[in-house]
């Protein structure tokens, strides 16, 4: 099998390819190509910790595996991220395992990616006021790669931690765009795309705040219980998601769905925009992509991570 360090992903993924990779899965899921496994996820009762796999097999691009791991919240005074994962690759011909690869950038970009691709498809026309709720490791990833594959000229930023609001400050300033904090109703009331990726478990973003044609790319919500959007909100928006089955589980759906606000049938995999199966925005108002993350975002951004490595001599074969 081949490993591929953690510290070796930096060189080698774009986040280009990671936003190719991600575009280019979810239309094969919504082709019926490929498809995800259901989740594990669970509370260890230890550090606070998250723990689960995603995996998932893509008969397209005949990648099979999962990606084991999950969100430590105390890592800090290990000097190291809270979110710890690995991908793990199998050869869908025989079952044997085939790469190891360092899940933590992989998934920074993977997610940054997911919301990059929805804003593509669903953004207001003309969108130049990105807003960002919250300020995590997570964050810059999303303020990047929105820049990056978007037309903003300024960033306004919450956080429920208002002393972390200078990871949004500094990484605005890299990318050479004005950088304001403000309170929630201006933020949803200035931004014409809203990235929420927070660790919350109630709602922050309320169906008053926002204003306008809008497009929310909601991203922190990846288990039972976590929430960031007033459920009123979700009612009342066009929705769109990566899975729509985690949606409604784990997701951001999940609290509307539980309440009877919305059905599954309300929400539209992004994958049938990008395939042109369905108009998108269409006339909404305020669209919501609800990024769950699935195991087949992180196989086919270690796939392509472990070509490259091979062609560059960074991956390391060993036997097993
Ligand atoms: P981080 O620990 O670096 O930052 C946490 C963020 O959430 C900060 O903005 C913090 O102020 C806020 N926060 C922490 N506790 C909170 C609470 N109780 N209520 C409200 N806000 C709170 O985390 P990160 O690496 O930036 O990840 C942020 C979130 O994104 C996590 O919940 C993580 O599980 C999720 N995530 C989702 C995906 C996906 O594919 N959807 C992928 C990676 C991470």
């Amino acid at each position: 099998m081949w490993i591929v360090p953690e510290g070796e992903i930096a060189g080698l993924m774009t986040p280009e390819a990671a936003f190719d990779a991600v575009e280019a899965v979810f239309a094969a899921m919504a082709r019926g190509d490929a498809s995800n496994f259901p989740v594990v996820r669970e509370a260890i009762g230890h550090e606070d910790a998250l723990y689960g796999f995603k995996g998932g097999f893509d008969g397209a691009g005949m990648t099979l595996g999962l990606k084991a791991g999950g969100y430590w919240p105390n890592n800090a005074k290990h000097g190291i991220i809270n979110h710890q994962s690995t991908v793990f690759l199998f050869d869908p011909d025989t079952g044997r395992v085939s790469a190891a690869v360092g899940g933590n950038l992989l998934t920074a970009l993977r997610t940054a990616a997911a919301s990059a691709v929805s804003s593509k498809y669903l953004a207001p026309k003309g969108a130049k006021v990105l807003g960002m709720i919250g300020a995590g490791h997570q964050s810059a990833f999303q303020m990047k790669a929105a820049v990056r594959f978007g037309d903003f000229d300024r960033v306004i930023g919450w956080n429920p931690h208002p002393e972390m609001l200078t990871r949004l400050a500094d990484t605005a300033a890299e990318l050479g765009l004005p950088f304001e904090a403000v309170e929630l109703d201006r933020l949803g009331a200035d931004a014409d795309v809203i990235i929420s990726i927070t660790s919350a478990f109630e709602p922050l973003l309320l169906d008053a705040h926002v204003t306008g044609p809008t497009h929310i790319a909601a991203m922190g919500t990846d288990t039972k219980g976590k929430q960031e959007l007033d459920p009123v909100l979700v009612a009342r928006s066009r929705l769109f998601t990566d899975e729509v089955a985690q949606s409604v589980s784990i997701g951001e759906f999940q609290h509307a769905a539980a309440q009877k606000l919305i059905s599954e049938g309300d929400v539209i995999a992004l994958g049938q925009v990008i395939n042109g199966q369905h108009e998108g925005r269409g006339d909404a108002e305020v669209t919501i992509f609800d990024g769950t993350g699935v195991g087949l975002q992180d196989l086919a951004v270690a796939a392509a991570v472990v070509e490259l490595a091979k062609q560059q001599g960074k991956a390391i074969e060993v036997a097993i």
